[in-house]
């Protein structure tokens, strides 16, 4: 079932979501959980979606990027950026790494932030500790725009949004003359409009 995406307002965004036990994973009430999610992800559309914007406190991210996503990105920028087709997946109690200390820059925008994109940074490359919607654990190395979808969606379990830890002064509105304007912007063309924002 489609459920209703909460918006910014809402306390529960702001709560730290609990971690599902192990032996609740496989439960219809979980299982039926992990759908709607998907189901409202997909309808969304989105890239990923925290259990905390449909109204529940606890630690289920849903992850799906689809090439008709960034059918439109030059293949040079998707390679810059790192982005390539994420097939679907569940991540339940995820514990992240950060493997470096570098930093990655772009706009970033939330389904619970209607309407604006901000420039974000994120760490470049992460390990991530996880379950599956089956109970296994599991592990993944992530980079480039991967590595920026789990951050940003683990975040949401902690209670943090994206406006949190961005530039406000970098802030668009998600039009489709913005999403053109900056689809295939290079990472330096990035950096040097942060810097003005910055100044
Ligand atoms: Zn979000």
């Amino acid at each position: 079932m489609i459920r209703k995406i909460v918006q910014k307002e809402n306390p529960i965004l702001r709560q730290k979501a609990l971690e599902v036990e192990k032996n609740h994973i496989t439960s219809y009430e979980i299982q039926n959980l992990i759908t709607s999610m998907i189901e409202t992800m997909r309808a969304a559309p989105g890239v990923g979606l925290a259990a905390p914007q449909i109204g529940v406190a606890l630690q289920v991210v849903v992850i799906e990027d689809k090439e008709e996503y960034f059918i439109d990105m030059l293949s040079e920028i998707k390679v810059e950026r790192g982005r390539k087709p994420i097939p679907l997946h569940v991540m339940i109690n995820p514990k992240v790494t950060f493997l470096v200390n570098e930093k990655t820059y772009f706009f970033e925008g939330c389904l619970s932030v209607n309407g604006c994109s901000r420039i974000t940074p994120r760490v470049k490359k992460i390990k991530v500790e996880y379950f599956n919607e089956k109970g296994e654990h599991k592990e993944v190395i992530a980079d480039g725009w991967y590595a920026r979808i789990i951050q940003h969606e683990t975040d949401h379990l902690k209670g943090i949004l994206f406006t949190d830890i961005s530039n406000n002064k970098s802030e668009i509105s998600n039009t489709t003359e913005n999403r053109n304007k900056w689809l295939n912007a290079k990472a330096v063309d990035i950096e040097k409009y942060l810097k003005i924002c910055e100044s």
